[in-house]
């Protein structure tokens, strides 16, 4: 049975079942992250929900002290399933947050952090840091934790929420791998603004049509007339674009792209070359 991906999860996960599906495909080659980004616009409990799976399987009875190649579903009915369950679970999750009283984590909260996460422990540790968006968890706390993302203890996956990617600092980012998160109950959430739907209006103009055309001749007619658009309209239909493709599961690579592309445009790289270097677009 799979760990993370069974059918019972389909129902309850349905459009972040392939984050599921993902995971599974990384035990199986024993290599989870020391750390992910649980990314996106979804609530806490959305992604809470995510972590408590993830969470469930790596300290089920069931997995104690198996490799991560050889760890089966939860079984929900162990010990430590249900104190999870029941959030009443005595060493995992750690969480990494502010005071109600503070906008920020402090550094000594990193620090008693990195006090409990030296102590051993039979259970494996998950840390959630459930607003890692630099406005909470800024440069210095951020700069404390780096060495435990780095190089973690043995047996513990550092999980950090954030609401957009671009608000985690670079050196906390570049230390994780980021997971993005579908929104389950919001309606809408893909619907196309009004230059987004220009744009596939274009799109559909050069590519449904004009059928004397090879690919790569609409492609460059698209290309050349999009790259009028502003940054940020282009921006929009990148996102409409990722948030279409997350839904619907196609290609990682493509998303990758796309975030690329809008990292280059936030760049001030001129439109015309970024939309070039989209390889979908060529
Ligand atoms: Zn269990």
């Amino acid at each position: 049975m799979k760990p993370f991906s069974e059918s019972e999860l389909k129902n309850t996960f349905q459009k972040n079942f392939h984050l599921l599906e993902f995971l599974d495909a990384c035990l199986k080659k024993n290599q989870l992250a020391n750390a992910y980004i649980l990314n996106g616009e979804s609530s806490l409990e959305e992604k809470q929900d995510i972590a408590l799976e993830i969470n469930k399987v790596l300290n089920c009875r069931h997995n104690t002290q198996k490799p991560l190649s050889e760890m089966q579903a939860a079984c929900n009915e162990c010990d430590s399933c249900r104190w999870l369950i029941n959030k009443e679970h005595p060493k995992t999750p750690l969480i990494l947050e502010r005071e109600e009283t503070s906008k920020t984590i402090k550094v000594a909260a990193v620090q008693k952090l990195q006090e409990q996460l030296s102590q051993s422990s039979p259970y494996f540790r998950v840390i959630i840091i459930p607003e890692a968006d630099f406005q909470v968890f800024s440069k210095h706390p951020a700069n404390a934790l780096l060495k435990s993302i780095e190089e973690p203890h043995p047996r513990t996956l550092f999980l950090l929420f954030s609401r957009s990617k671009y608000n985690v600092l670079g050196t906390i980012k570049s230390r994780c791998q980021i997971l993005n998160i579908v929104p389950e109950h919001e309606e809408n959430i893909n619907e196309a603004s009004e230059k987004t739907s220009k744009i596939l209006e274009i799109y559909e103009k050069y590519h449904t049509h004009h059928d004397d055309f090879s690919l790569q001749i609409k492609n460059k007619l698209f290309i050349e007339e999009i790259a009028k658009f502003s940054k940020e309209e282009l921006i929009d239909y990148f996102d409409y674009q990722i948030n279409k493709i997350q839904v619907s599961k196609i290609s990682i690579s493509f998303i990758e792209s796309l975030e690329e592309a809008k990292l280059k445009l936030n760049s001030y790289v001129n439109p015309k070359a970024v939309l070039n270097s989209i390889e979908f677009f060529r």
